[in-house]
């Protein structure tokens, strides 16, 4: 068996392990539930990364409460939808009555 040629001193031997503590691991909070979570990593509790899901979390849970969740999901969609289109309703009104008011102001202009 090969032996070392000197014994390591106690300082030699501190000074040597000084490195070897273990530092905390950083964590962050997920923006989307609120959960400790590692930097970079996908959220393991709702799948979500960068605010894009990557994980369906539903396929973990019970049938039952994976159809409640689709539920919910799709009535959000359709509430998303309506105000999407009552925003682009909105917007084509004002879109229109500027062109009325444009037009009647070139019509008066045309006129003189
Ligand atoms: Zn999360």
């Amino acid at each position: 068996m090969p032996h070392p040629k000197k014994k390591t001193s106690k300082a030699a031997k501190n000074q040597r392990r000084s490195h070897h503590a273990l530092k905390p691991i950083s964590l962050i909070k997920c923006k989307k539930c609120g959960k400790s979570i590692k930097p970079h990593t996908v959220c393991d509790g709702c799948g979500f990364y960068k605010g894009k899901e990557y994980i369906d979390m539903t396929k973990k849970l019970p049938k039952k409460e994976r159809i409640k969740v689709k539920k919910a999901k799709e009535k959000e969609e359709k509430k998303d939808l309506k105000k999407t289109n009552k925003e682009t309703s909105k917007l084509n009104k004002k879109e229109i009555k500027t062109d009325r008011k444009e037009g009647a102001k070139n019509v008066t202009r045309g006129d003189k």
